[in-house]
């Protein structure tokens, strides 16, 4: 899609667990070629509409559109093959394999429609191309020189990077991904916003959710915040910042 099309539609999406409204009536809109920042403090929903967008877990009530097509009620699997690519909060790389073969992973999802069957036995010519996809992604995170290190063996920040790596080797329209500052190191946090920035350039979509707002701020070109379930605010980072009622549902957890 161009630059400034719409890609994801988030109306009035409602989840419930038992008595307890994690989402209540969440509403927000995604064009193609912007960074979205989706934040706000603990307990918010974030996590929770994380899932709802990947298709991890089913809605309460609302819908979710991408590219004009309804998402809401599809599996994990359909939504990654439409073409929402996630990270995880907790890096799920395979420790003990390579860089290039954690991303290749990544490249053959989209090359044998989404599931490994039985690790990467392919034809050599898929595999070629496989293998030269994944090093094309690596060297956009900067990377090559680390490939053959197994990756449980790179610093958290750089396991960041692999995870996006990989994540952007399906060739996705939108990449979501899950608190990808948590854990990291200022140089880190620095070194990741910075690829970020560098991928946006290049027109990658990307949705950022987030607790960290200090990382997000001079990322974004728009802020969702959450608080208590309920989309508190909507603008953009500067605006943020300006808030009352973001700096206090902030400056409320910090008490
Ligand atoms: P955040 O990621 O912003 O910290 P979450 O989406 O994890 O917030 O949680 C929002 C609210 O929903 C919290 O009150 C949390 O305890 C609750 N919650 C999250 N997941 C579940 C679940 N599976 N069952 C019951 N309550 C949940
Ligand atoms: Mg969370």
């Amino acid at each position: 899609p161009a630059k400034g099309a719409p890609l994801l539609k988030v109306e009035g999406v409602v989840k419930r667990f038992r008595g307890l409204v994690a989402v209540n009536e969440v509403s927000f809109d995604i064009s193609a070629g912007e960074i979205v920042g989706l934040i706000g403090p603990n307990g918010a929903g974030k996590s929770t509409m994380f899932n709802l967008l990947t298709g991890t877990l089913p809605l309460s009530g609302g819908r979710i559109e991408f590219l004009g097509t309804e998402i809401s009620g599809k599996s994990q699997k359909e939504i990654a093959l439409m073409g929402i690519a996630r990270t995880f909060q907790h890096v799920k790389l395979r420790p003990q394999m390579s860089v290039l073969e954690n991303v290749a992973l990544g490249a053959h999802a989209r090359a044998s429609s989404g599931f490994l069957r039985g690790g990467l036995n392919l034809d050599s010519t898929e595999e070629a191309s496989i293998f030269a996809e994944a090093r094309h992604q690596i060297s956009r995170i900067g990377l090559s020189q680390r490939e053959l290190d197994n990756a449980g063996s790179l610093p958290l920040g750089l396991q960041r990077m692999v995870e996006i790596a990989r994540s952007l080797a399906s060739d996705p329209m939108l990449l979501i991904l899950d608190e990808p500052a948590a854990g990291l190191r200022k140089a880190e946090k620095r070194a990741l916003s910075d690829l970020l920035a560098r991928l946006r350039e290049e027109g990658v979509t990307i949705l950022i959710v987030e607790h960290d707002m200090e990382f997000v701020m001079n990322l974004v070109d728009r802020l969702v915040v959450m608080n208590f379930g309920t989309r508190l605010f909507e603008g953009d980072p500067a605006a943020a910042r300006a808030d009352c009622g973001v700096r206090a549902a902030y400056l409320g957890e910090a008490a």
